[in-house]
């Protein structure tokens, strides 16, 4: 061994299995191997963690960075950036919010060619609407990672009713590929919404009561019994509540093929930050009831949570302001990506005991698993993508609008206060965010595709375990 091109040394190394004194030598972008204590090594360039936390980069599962059609809004640009601001060394690109959506060849090809001045590497959905189930496996084999559909009616992206949804579902499960499903039900939240409306209501509690958690567990039902009459692979975004979780872990009792999400901001937020920041943390399911927050993070302590992502949902603050008097007016999505790292620390490791290793498997292994990018992606071992964040777990700061990457720099964790810094973020070998800056190039990111149609009919390596 003539030397390894990098070295961090001295850092407490965290993988989804433990914790140990250590570091991680790279060679050619890659992961050379785990290294215990802090032996010297020789190597072209060397890190002292001066004993940070050394995780592997988060996966984030869900982003929407509206792109092409709506860069004003975000772009992959400054949405990557704020990625790896928030050690988010990979992301999964959402088919909706850019125009046009990414429902079809074309639309893909316009998607990739946006995405390529990314900082970091990504992955990009594909999308389920009402009309076009003769473009989905132009969309598998152009390297989608997975398909997102819509149970309830959502701004210009078509919802799914349960023909489309099954029909989709059953060519989606010839890909080897899997479905994931936005779960609220389209009859009670419209029925709620246009009653409270009739009523006058305009009020921040009322986005609340348009969407109660039963219209939620209403569609988680529905979806996971289309999920047990097609076999095919289902996964539930952005889960609210307790209860949601618990019915997909009853499903997996029974051999369901079904993972659950939820988002940082349900477990840092509740419907109290929604009366108090206003339209800024309006989203869609909304925050619940400070009682149910709780619950939610019983079930992530449990484990029964599989993935935990951002939902990153920019929009120019125009678009937030214009809910000031009417909360129905505003767009709903919270801007979260450079922050579910610091919020998990803050508020799952800091006060609640939430271990790193089980954040670790939440935040980057699982994600990675789902798509079939584990462990290239989300791992600390030999052979894997060197995707590392150093993290000081000790350090607090108040988020500024002036520290966000983003476009538009709002968000509902401004003036949050956290406990745990993202000091480092390295992206195959390369440092791409370094002491509150950004780094790294753009169009350094990397494109990673699904398993194709190649694999049709039978689940990618580790598909199934996430
Ligand atoms: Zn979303």
């Amino acid at each position: 061994m003539s030397g390894f091109d990098l070295y961090i040394r001295n850092g407490r190394v965290v993988t989804e299995e433990r914790e140990f004194l250590g570091g991680v030598a790279v060679t050619g972008g890659r992961i050379a191997q785990l290294v215990e204590g802090n032996p010297p090594l020789e190597a072209l360039e060397e890190i002292d963690a001066g004993g940070l936390l050394l995780l592997p980069g988060l996966v984030d599962a869900h982003v929407h960075f509206s792109e092409p059609g709506r860069g004003h809004w975000e772009g992959f640009e400054t949405g990557s950036r704020g990625a790896a601001a928030g050690g988010v060394t990979s992301f999964v690109e959402m088919p909706l919010n850019a125009h046009p959506p990414t429902i079809n060849a074309e639309a893909l090809r316009l998607k990739q060619a946006a995405a390529a001045v990314s900082h970091v590497d990504y992955a990009l959905w594909g999308g389920l609407v009402e009309d076009n189930l003769a473009d989905l496996a132009d969309l598998q084999a152009g390297g989608v990672v997975g398909f997102k559909a819509f149970m309830v009616t959502a701004t210009d992206f078509p919802r799914s009713d349960a023909r489309i949804m099954r029909e989709g579902m059953a060519q989606i499960a010839g890909f080897g590929s899997f479905l994931a499903v936005h779960a609220e039900d389209e009859e009670m939240t419209g029925r709620l919404t246009m009653a409270l409306r009739a009523a006058g209501r305009t009020d921040r509690a009322a986005w609340g009561e348009a969407r109660p958690i039963a219209a939620e567990l209403t569609a988680i039902d529905e979806a996971i019994g289309l999920a047990e009459a097609t076999g095919a692979r289902l996964h539930i975004v952005h889960v609210s509540c307790a209860e949601g979780i618990d019915r997909i872990s009853a499903a997996k009792a029974r051999g369901v093929a079904v993972t659950s999400e939820t988002c940082a901001h349900y477990l840092f937020f509740d419907e109290t930050d929604l009366e108090r920041l206003g339209p800024v943390a309006k989203c869609a399911p909304p925050l619940r009831a400070p009682a149910e927050r709780e619950a939610l993070w019983d079930r992530v302590l449990a484990g029964a949570v599989d993935v935990i992502t951002s939902d990153h949902s920019p929009c120019l603050w125009e678009e937030k302001t214009a809910g000031d008097a009417d909360i129905f007016e505003a767009w709903g999505g919270i801007s979260g990506v450079q922050s579910t790292l610091p919020a998990l620390l803050t508020e799952g490791v800091a006060k609640r005991g939430l271990l790193l290793p089980d954040l670790v498997r939440m935040t980057a292994a699982n994600p990675a698993r789902l798509f079939g990018l584990y462990p290239k992606k989300g791992s600390l071992s030999a052979g894997a993508d060197a995707d590392l964040v150093l993290v000081d777990p000790d350090r607090r700061f108040t988020l500024q609008a002036a520290d966000l990457e983003y476009r538009n720099r709002h968000s509902a964790y401004v003036g949050a206060q956290f406990l745990g810094s993202v000091q480092k973020t390295i992206s195959r070998g390369l440092t791409v965010f370094d002491g509150g800056r950004i780094i790294g190039p753009a169009g350094h990111g990397e494109r990673l595709d699904g398993a194709g149609l190649a694999l049709s009919g039978r689940s990618r390596t580790g598909g199934g375990r996430a």
